[in-house]
């Protein structure tokens, strides 16, 4: 068995691994982040490839470092492809957004993590974390080529991706960190990207199309015109969908896609829920899709990861250099993250909820009679912006889905009224229970305005359903 010391150790060497790595190196701690894959194969990591607002991420990794894996910057708006009304509306996306090759983006972050200071182990699978008997965690478990590992650290981040294994292992008895976490919280998902012979009419898009099934939607985003990402996912609290036969169904119906030759496959899962209410626990930080900061409308959860790992990387450096790893002195990095997306994803989170409730016909119907700009404001800006009166000729051809119109009304102003409550998020853990139970009565009036069923239960019955 071997034995490492350090700092701080990372669990994951995705987005929210090699931001959080690259940031505490780059402020001088011993940092060494811990990967399952082979070298050769990290960064390697199923997704549509999409990414939105690269050109503000964190200093961490240069951005010039990331560049060469940005394939397609022409992207500039989104077509959304209505069958059942046999509509295809365009909207333009405001802000940078791009296509990018997502294995090359992959091991891009790593090189910049290791540019910045910080040690990388392969091949070498986290099993369980070793914590204090007063809760503290002090380190990992793991194995690597057959032979035990034992990592020890002042801090563990865990940025080991959805349904992280870790959080099964931590007693978080006596802390605020999130426990509410259900698989039917998280969205199965299922890509390939494959090449086709002519370039595609509408490699300026990213192109989505519902599923026939609610909370569920096929994307093809052009990483170039001729290579092209497709996929689909759907929301786990559905009955299962064969996501390789219906993606392939789809595939056929479309002329554009007529002998494309699959170059590459992947699925997985990601958070479409609301973040963490706290990703921090004595001696232990979550962030990126461990901590749920993934839009919960779009499945976007590069940018949140790339964030949230710079902000608990700041907080962990400031917490060890000022007297230990606690909840209070990490405490500032769940602020940082509400404040610049958790308020507005736990928002986009009651759409989320909606969606799962809704006719998609009747949805469809609607998006379809929504004038484009009021559309774009819902889906880039938030919930805040979305403005719901609807001009007398959409009104008229809404006809039909005011039932569904009156419920989208409802829940944005909870939505609004959600946003309003994160903005009160609590300065110390001592405030969280009071400040979660009045959230929890704002989502329990979504659950009886939508009809949908509850996605958060009380945290006595998490440990059944999940
Ligand atoms: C099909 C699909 C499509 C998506 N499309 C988009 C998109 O177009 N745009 C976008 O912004 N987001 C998209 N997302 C979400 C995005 O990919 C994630 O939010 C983002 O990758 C999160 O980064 P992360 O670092 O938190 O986790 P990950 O990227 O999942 O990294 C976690 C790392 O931890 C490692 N790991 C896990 N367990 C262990 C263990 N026990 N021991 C050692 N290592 C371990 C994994 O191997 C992995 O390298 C998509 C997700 C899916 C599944």
């Amino acid at each position: 068995m071997s034995r490492h010391e350090y700092d701080i150790v990372v669990a994951g060497a995705g987005t929210a691994g090699c931001y959080a790595a690259a940031t505490a190196a780059g402020e001088g701690m011993d940092v060494c982040v811990v990967e399952r894959k082979d070298e050769q194969e990290a960064g390697h990591i199923a997704c549509g490839d999409a990414l939105k607002g690269a050109d503000s991420f964190p200093e961490a990794i240069p951005k010039s470092q990331l560049e060469p894996s940005i394939t397609n910057t022409g992207v500039d708006h989104g077509r959304f492809e209505i069958p059942q009304e046999n509509t295809v509306l365009e909207i333009p996306v405001p802000g940078e957004l791009a296509v990018i090759d997502r294995w090359e983006f992959g091991r891009r972050l790593i090189e910049g993590a290791r540019e910045a200071g910080a040690t990388f182990h392969f091949d070498t699978v986290i099993s369980s974390v070793t914590q204090t008997d007063d809760g503290r965690v002090t380190g990992l478990k793991a194995t690597q080529n057959n032979r035990s590992v034992t990592y020890d650290a002042d801090l563990v981040m865990d940025a080991a991706g959805a349904l992280s294994i870790l959080q099964e292992d931590v007693d978080f008895a006596d802390t605020t960190f999130d426990t509410n976490v259900r698989y039917s919280q998280f969205c199965s998902a299922y890509r390939e990207v494959i090449e086709v012979e002519e370039p595609v009419s509408w490699d300026d898009a990213l192109v989505f199309k519902p599923t026939q099934r609610s909370a569920g939607y096929l994307w093809y985003f052009p990483r170039t015109s001729t290579r092209i990402n497709v996929g689909l996912g759907f929301q786990m609290n559905e009955e299962p969908m064969q996501l390789v036969d219906v993606l392939a169904n789809d595939l056929d119906t479309r002329s554009e896609f007529n002998n494309a030759e699959v170059k590459d496959k992947l699925g997985g899962s990601l958070p479409t829920r609301r973040p963490y209410d706290s990703a921090v626990a004595p001696g232990f930080v979550a962030v990126g899709d461990a901590a749920g900061h993934v839009n919960p409308t779009t499945g976007g959860g590069i940018a949140g990861a790339a964030y949230a790992a710079t902000f608990a990387a700041e907080a962990a450096v400031d917490a060890l250099s000022n007297g230990g790893p606690g909840e209070q002195s990490l405490w500032q990095y769940n602020e940082r993250v509400m404040n610049k997306f958790g308020a507005k994803y736990a928002a986009l989170d009651v759409y989320n909820i909606l969606s799962t409730a809704v006719d998609v016909d009747d949805l469809m119907g609607l998006l379809a009679a929504i004038p484009g700009e009021k559309l774009a404001e819902a889906l880039y800006e938030g919930s805040t912006s979305v403005g719901l009166r609807l001009t007398i000729k959409s009104a008229i051809k809404s006809f039909g889905h005011w039932s569904t119109v009156k419920s989208l009304y409802d829940t944005k102003k909870l939505a609004d009224e959600l946003l309003s409550h994160y903005e009160t998020y609590p300065d110390t853990p001592a405030e969280m229970h009071d400040w979660s139970r009045r959230r929890d009565s704002i989502l329990n009036r979504v659950y009886e305005s939508t009809g949908a069923d509850p996605k958060y239960w009380p945290d006595s019955l998490i440990s059944f359903h999940r």
